[in-house]
């Protein structure tokens, strides 16, 4: 059986590091922010080309609270793509704020920049493009449009850790960036945990009481506040796995390469947009008859995932955004179509052979 993906593998493998850092932890007696926390969010701002760093309890946290930080309140748009995960338009339903959708790029799957223009109203108040599958979007275009009104953009990049563009780490082109460390993603806590990073000194200190209920000093509220603050113990594990970060996305770079050397043209491989380092944290293919390719696959003991058989206009919780099939065909395509491969550092090259052989073989059953 090849799983889609495997995380007890890579436990197995750094369980020596990690364990003692619990164990510190554990008997430090402090298990809410603290100095691993802290230290964290320097090292992991500086990987991302940022200045600094704000860790939560998990990336929609992060999202929430990069809106707020921007100003997004009751009867605001804030400009966002139609093929996500729902976290991204949830984030923008805390703030009382309304997503307005844009259809995506099919080749890049992220949004299309040529039809942000036209979704822009005096009542937008950000841009918050999606650096889908570990690919980032068309930044350049974006923040172009986006600053020539004055409009902040904010960067999911909450499956793109590491993740470049023109040189450019994710996160860091916009006024903050939003990551996950969801067990799953490129990066991973043993639990939840997110992060906003910024060059802003006071989107910095606003971020930083949001989390903490709204105070900068004990029992100052000067903000209406969350408690979104990240554990000790998932600030010390990320420390550790952080380290581990590169060779982990040279190894999916690497398996990614493979796929694509093997893989028939015909199942339309991901392609890596000129502009990208793409970091793959899913490596999706598309099928016109998806539900025999998953079939065939799962019948060869091959696991496969779906990221996202339903764009966001089509989800019933969002219905009251009154959009209809027919509205963002791409995105629509794209959710009939994609299935992603398996795809973990940990995988062998014959079992990327392996999925690939048994997907050619699907492509012509
Ligand atoms: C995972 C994810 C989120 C949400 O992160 P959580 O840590 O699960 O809250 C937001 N946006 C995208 C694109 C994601 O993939």
């Amino acid at each position: 059986m090849i799983p889609f993906v495997d995380l007890k593998t890579q436990y197995e493998a750094i369980r020596h590091e990690i364990e003692p850092e619990v164990l510190r932890v554990l008997a430090s007696g402090s298990y809410v922010l603290g100095p691993d926390v802290a230290a964290f969010e320097k090292e992991f701002a500086q990987y991302s080309g940022s200045n600094e760093g704000v860790a939560l309890n998990s990336g929609t946290s992060a999202l929430h609270l990069a809106l707020l930080a921007a100003g997004v309140g009751e009867g605001d748009e804030v400009i966002t793509t139609a093929f996500t995960f729902v976290a991204t338009v949830a984030a923008i339903g805390y703030c009382n704020a309304r997503p307005v959708l844009v259809d995506i790029d099919p080749q890049s799957y992220t949004i299309d920049p040529a039809l942000i223009e036209r979704a822009i109203t005096p009542r937008t108040k950000a841009i918050l493009p999606v650096h889908l599958y570990g690919q980032t979007a068309d930044m350049d275009p974006i923040l172009e449009i986006a600053k020539g009104r004055g409009i902040p953009v904010i960067e999911d990049a909450a499956q793109a850790h590491g993740a470049e563009y023109n040189g450019r780490r994710a996160g860091s082109m916009g006024a903050m960036g939003c990551f996950s460390f969801y067990p799953g993603k490129n990066l991973g806590a043993y639990g939840e945990g997110g992060l906003v990073t910024t060059n802003d000194a006071s989107l910095l200190r606003t971020l930083r009481m949001l989390r903490d209920w709204g105070a900068e000093k004990k029992y100052a509220h000067e903000l209406k506040g969350y408690n979104y603050r990240m554990e000790a113990l998932q600030g010390a594990i990320l420390r550790v796995k952080l380290r581990h970060l590169e060779e982990w996305t040279n190894a999916r770079i690497a398996h990614a390469a493979r796929y694509a050397e093997k893989l028939d043209p015909a199942v339309s491989p991901p392609r890596t947009m000129p502009w990208a380092r793409h970091v793959f944290h899913v490596y999706a293919i598309r099928a016109r008859d998806r539900a025999a390719m998953e079939k065939s696959l799962a019948g060869r003991q091959i696991q496969t995932g779906i990221h996202y058989p339903i764009p966001i206009h089509l989800l019933p919780a969002w219905s009251d955004l009154g959009h209809q099939r027919g509205d963002f065909p791409h995105a629509e395509k794209a959710a009939d179509e994609v299935l992603s491969l398996p795809m973990y550092p940990e995988m062998r090259s014959e079992d990327v052979d392996r999925v690939a052989d048994a997907v050619n073989k699907a492509a012509h059953e």
